[in-house]
């Protein structure tokens, strides 16, 4: 985890979090929505923390605003991810990811052993990035792809395991 004082840059830009807080508030206003200090804690939140959990969103809105009950934090995400302000995203084994990263078609790689999510741009450049085989019928407009991977921490500590399991003085005396 990161330190607990990200809020001031965009991992994907430079932007400054009332930078940040202006761009959303014009666009919670343009789905209708009133611009609250709830709202806005979440979405800073998940914008410094991508890819979180609901459970570690909540822990990171109760740094700003400890009243905040956990029903309404989830209230919040499910309101921002139907319009979609937020995405949602569910690798295999999670129970949902959240992030701020809307506004592209991007895909994710997840590593099976540690859970580590990476962000990966689309494929072709625009969505739906993959042409499926057969669509049937169906209109196709975008493709969300879990590439399921191993990163390359797991890969040393298992390849560590292996040597020292197989190694011929691995044993210790007891
Ligand atoms: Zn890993
Ligand atoms: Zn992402």
């Amino acid at each position: 985890m990161t330190s607990l004082t990200p809020e001031t840059t965009n991992p994907h830009g430079g932007h400054t979090l009332e930078a940040m807080s202006a761009l959303w508030s014009g666009e919670l206003r343009s789905h209708g929505r009133r611009v609250t200090k709830q709202r806005l804690a979440v979405l800073a939140a998940v914008h410094g923390h991508p890819h979180s959990t609901a459970e570690e969103i909540v822990q990171h809105v109760r740094e700003d605003l400890p009243t905040i009950t956990v029903q309404s934090i989830y209230v919040v995400l499910a309101d921002l991810t139907a319009i979609e302000m937020l995405r949602k995203f569910q690798p295999p084994g999670t129970p949902g990811l959240y992030e701020t990263r809307t506004d592209d078609n991007h895909h994710h790689a997840f590593c099976i052993r540690c859970g580590r999510v990476e962000d990966v741009d689309c494929s072709v450049g625009e969505a739906p990035c993959l042409t499926p085989s057969e669509s049937h019928g169906m209109t196709v407009l975008s493709a969300d792809i879990v590439y399921r991977a191993i990163c390359a921490d797991c890969a040393a500590r298992e390849a560590a395991e292996q040597e020292s399991s197989s190694g011929p003085t691995a044993a210790v005396a007891p």
